[in-house]
């Protein structure tokens, strides 16, 4: 005999699987990845870890009490020990991102490196040395003042792109960063990163140079320091496009 309590967990299980599904669909993925189907490691119901507060197992958490986080702190909290995506398994330390909480300008990038992944913080590397040059002796702010994350918190293997399951289980923190930090200014860096915020497949040497909007949020693409490590040649580029966010931030618009 089915008891009540049965249905219950059975129908709340049906709708966490309808949800999972649903979102899957919207982001375009029609057919399951292997580690989903009977290995299903990465996503472990049977984990002491109460995966983003959902009760245990709760195969498909929503992100409920992430999404509920009323500051940085809660978020990374209930965040914990992420297993929500197939990156989990590869991974050093979850890479949050670091700055000032309130900061009026914030950084995205792709996702972490091997520095990242080894330090627990975003744009350490070679490339992210880069990067807080253009802050630091570029805007001269210091790299505390602003707000820098990735779309993937954890490092894709070999530093490839994040894939669209992944980004799908991520990028909800992302936007709920942004919404707990409401910067004046987001500067996308490179193509993944934009596009992904963007929610457009116009490639960046289109896209940048000129303001967009992310929910009302003014953001200006640019190109990927590791990009312009890469193309030295670009890096006037980028100054240009940097030189119109300072010129935003100072109110300075004619
Ligand atoms: N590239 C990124 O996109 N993010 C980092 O944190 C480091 C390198």
């Amino acid at each position: 005999m089915v008891d009540d309590r049965d249905a219950a967990e059975f129908a709340a299980l049906t709708a966490s699987l309808r949800r999972h599904l649903e979102r899957r669909q919207r982001a375009g993925i029609r057919t399951l990845p292997k580690s989903e189907t009977s290995e299903a490691k990465p996503i472990a119901a049977s984990s002491a870890v109460n995966v983003l507060g959902g009760t245990a197992g709760d195969l498909f958490a929503d992100n409920k009490t992430a999404l509920k986080a009323d500051s940085l702190e809660q978020l990374r909290e209930a965040i914990g020990d992420c297993k929500l995506c197939k990156l989990c398994s590869g991974r050093t330390h979850i890479v949050f991102g670091v700055g000032n909480p309130h900061a009026t300008l914030m950084f995205v990038g792709e996702g972490p490196g091997r520095d990242e992944d080894l330090q627990g913080e975003p744009f350490v590397g070679r490339a992210g040395q880069l990067l807080t040059d253009i802050i630091t002796k570029g805007m001269k702010l210091r790299r505390e003042e602003v707000y820098i994350a990735n779309v993937v918190k954890c490092r894709p293997p070999e530093n490839r792109n994040p894939e669209p399951d992944e980004v799908v289980a991520c990028e909800p923190f992302l936007k709920k960063q942004i919404d707990l930090i409401r910067p004046e200014i987001i500067v996308g860096l490179g193509k993944f990163a934009v596009q992904t915020l963007l929610q457009s497949k116009v490639p960046i040497t289109k896209l940048r140079g000129t303001w967009h909007s992310y929910h009302g949020i003014k953001l200006m693409p640019t190109f990927h320091p590791a990009y312009l490590l890469r193309n030295p040649a670009d890096k006037k580029l980028v100054w240009e496009d940097i030189q119109k966010v300072m010129k935003e931030m100072r109110g300075d618009n004619a």
